[in-house]
């Protein structure tokens, strides 16, 4: 099936390397998110992918056809910048219709189709307001219509929600994620915010130093982190440092856990996200138990949080109000670390910061 494909795209600036041999396919119609830290080379791919930064190396085709030297203009992708680059002076259509206009569209075909797209982004009836004169959300649906006005292939995003209030950008998010389902079309939106990426994509590429860490369905990447900076960036996590000690044993601080998937010896990194720590009353026996103090609980409104300290090692458990423990700080807890919600990653690698 023909696709979009990134096959080890590189970008150099001088002996500084922001993209490293960026590989990924990314089937039609798909929603993707470029998610990673301040830095990370997000929108330098992105800038690649759109034809407006060259690649030291590597190559970029989509339906099997090489495009890595074919300029912006002519890929028919749409872009929406951060600052969104709208032409202040003109409404709210004119802005709309002028790839149309670029082209040579008829005045009346421009009307319609600006008309039309006003329409998709719930801006109906604004085709004659000047853009100085909307909102921030509203502006963004404009430069969304536009940058969807000549149908493209490709739709490519950077950062285009950051400057939205939190409430608008949550609505914007599932606006925008909505029109993609309508439109089919496959869509790159880069994004500093994890939580952004998991209600929009359903690719998460996760970067970090220029590298791809991972590129799998939001819930993949939450519940099966490929490595520790993935399991720490997105949400919260445990990391629990461990050495296999018999075969389907490993210990950690503590004590030991039955686990599959253990390498047959060496050190490994154990991944569980806090909802998946159990809290046990101390003393009953079970698999994969460890016992510790109970130095902070928080009320976190629709959860309560509960920090362990296990042998030096502080484990972080989540919980329903309802079935918070009678244990105060000080207090002795046991912890139950379910086999099937551990996952066994590398030891070391890069966390962030
Ligand atoms: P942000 O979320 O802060 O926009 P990002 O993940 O999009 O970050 P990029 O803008 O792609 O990151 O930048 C990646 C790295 O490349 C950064 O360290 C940046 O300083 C560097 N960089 C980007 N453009 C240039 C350039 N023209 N010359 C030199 N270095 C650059």
């Amino acid at each position: 099936m023909s696709a979009l494909v990134l096959d080890g795209l590189t970008k150099r600036y001088g002996s500084f390397v922001a993209v490293h041999g960026a590989s990924l396919r990314i089937p039609h119609g798909r929603f993707v998110c470029l998610l990673g830290p301040s830095g990370c080379g997000k929108t330098t791919l992105l800038r690649m992918i759109a034809g407006l930064e060259e690649p030291s190396g590597g190559r970029l085709s989509i339906d099997d056809r090489d495009i890595t030297d074919t300029p912006a203009h002519k890929r028919e992708f749409g872009m929406v910048f951060q600052s969104l680059a709208l032409f202040p002076h003109l409404t709210a259509g004119e802005n709309i219709a002028y790839p149309l206009r670029i082209r040579g569209a008829s005045s009346a075909e421009q009307r319609r189709r600006a008309g039309e797209l006003l329409e998709l982004v719930r801006l109906p009836g604004a085709a004659d307001r000047p853009v100085s004169k909307l909102s921030g959300g509203q502006r963004q649906r404009v430069a969304i219509a536009r940058a969807l006005a000549l149908e493209p292939k490709l739709f490519l995003l950077d950062e285009p929600l950051s400057a939205l209030d939190a409430k608008l950008r949550e609505a914007m998010q599932i606006e925008l994620k909505q029109l993609q389902r309508r439109l089919g079309v496959t869509t790159i939106v880069v994004t500093h915010d994890q939580r952004e990426a998991m209600t929009m994509a359903d690719m998460v590429v996760v970067m970090s130093q220029g590298r791809i860490h991972q590129a799998a369905p939001p819930m993949e990447v939450y519940r099966r982190p490929a490595d520790a900076f993935v399991a720490d960036f997105i949400g919260l996590t445990n990391l629990l440092d461990g050495a296999v000690a018999a075969p389907g044993v490993v210990a950690v601080p503590g004590g030991t856990l039955a686990l599959p998937d253990l390498p047959p010896q060496g050190r490994v990194l154990l991944s569980i996200r806090p909802e998946d720590v159990l809290l046990r009353p101390t003393g009953e026996a079970g698999p994969n138990r460890l016992h510790g103090t109970l130095s902070f609980v928080r009320d976190l409104g629709a959860s309560v949080e509960f920090r362990v300290d296990v042998a030096g090692t502080e484990i972080i458990a989540l919980a329903r109000p309802q079935d918070r423990p009678a244990v105060e700080p000080g207090g002795a807890v046991t912890v139950e670390l379910p086999a099937s919600a551990c996952v066994v990653l590398p030891p070391g690698g890069e966390r962030p910061s």
